[in-house]
């Protein structure tokens, strides 16, 4: 086991983003450690360069801004867990962190890294896209906005270039959304074999506005947004026959790989389908109030 790697601990953005591009591909950013070093220990990757972000205090915070919430990547999970204002204007996001591994796990691992991380399987994304996040992210260059959904390349590769996610910024659900986050998981400190988050926004009428309906897992080398299944609910009365029909538009869409080591790819379309289905089912139930 190689150990031999240089480590930084800057206080603010700027030092670390010039540290990036200074070392470029020999470096890597270190958040929680929960997956960096767990790879590192498997030799997976090596790294020469160890840039922390746990000291910069502008990637520590949880702020409510009109309708938009931000997230400092560097934020924790416990701490996102415990936040009031997620868990009340934000439930989809604390149903998911709730999800996401142990008290211990929780407590070290930030929201930044389980994203950037590119894992299918991480619970944080499918929650994030369906409130239609964006990432800020910071480069020596300046500062760029991008849609989460756009973020992932494939397993384990991202957009980023030499730069640091600094926050996740998403939207408050308007008036009268559902949502619901759903994971199945061998045990319950695992990664998902399959995990989905729906939101639903309906008019006075009754009539869905707006869907999302995001699966990850390893039903892809990405998370997958539905947008054909979207499209089925969006604009008419949802009801049970509708959500069925999205739920299998929803499954026609995954690209699962026979060497998963979780599950074979047609458990995860028939699972995949039915927790789609009982996901929609309890955010309709939600907007209701009948949950
Ligand atoms: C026992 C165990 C159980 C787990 N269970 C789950 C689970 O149920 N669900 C789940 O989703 N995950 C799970 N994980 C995975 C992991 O804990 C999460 O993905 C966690 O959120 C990673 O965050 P971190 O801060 O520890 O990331 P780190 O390990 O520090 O970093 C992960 C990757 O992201 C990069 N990175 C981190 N932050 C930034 C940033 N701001 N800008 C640019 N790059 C960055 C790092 O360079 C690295 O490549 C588990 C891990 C363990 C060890």
């Amino acid at each position: 086991m190689l150990w031999d790697f240089e480590y930084f601990e800057p206080a603010n953005i700027t030092e670390a983003v010039s540290l990036l591009q200074k070392y470029g591909d020999e470096a890597r950013v270190i958040a929680g450690g929960t997956d960096l070093l767990v790879d590192m220990k498997n030799e997976k990757i090596q790294p020469k360069f160890l840039v922390s972000i746990m000291k910069i205090p502008e990637l520590k915070c949880i702020v409510e801004d009109g309708a938009e919430l931000s997230i400092g990547a560097a934020t924790t999970l416990a701490e996102i867990e415990e936040s009031r204002l997620i868990k009340e204007r934000y439930g989809l996001i604390h149903e998911a962190v709730k999800e996401l591994g142990t008290v211990q796990v929780r407590n070290m691992a930030t929201i930044g890294g389980n994203i950037c991380n590119a894992i299918p399987s991480a619970d944080l994304p499918p929650a994030l896209v369906a409130l239609d996040a964006r990432l800020k992210i910071v480069g020596v260059n300046g500062e760029r906005t991008l849609p989460l959904e756009e973020f992932f390349l494939g397993v384990r590769k991202t957009k980023l270039k030499n730069e640091l996610l600094k926050e996740i910024v998403v939207r408050r659900p308007p008036e009268r959304s559902g949502t619901a986050f759903i994971k199945l998981a061998r045990t319950s400190e695992d990664l998902a074999i399959v995990n989905v988050a729906v939101r639903i926004t309906l008019n006075k009428d009754n009539i869905c506005e707006e869907a999302r309906i995001v699966v990850g897992g390893g039903i892809g080398p990405t998370l997958l947004r539905s947008r054909e299944a979207e499209k089925i609910i969006e604009g008419r009365r949802v009801d049970e026959e509708i959500i069925n029909r999205a739920a299998e538009v929803t499954s026609q869409g995954f690209q699962c790989r026979r060497d998963s080591i979780r599950a074979p790819p047609e458990y995860k379309i028939e699972v995949g389908k039915v927790l789609v289905k009982r996901a929609l089912m309890k955010a309709l139930r939600r907007v209701n109030g009948e949950e």
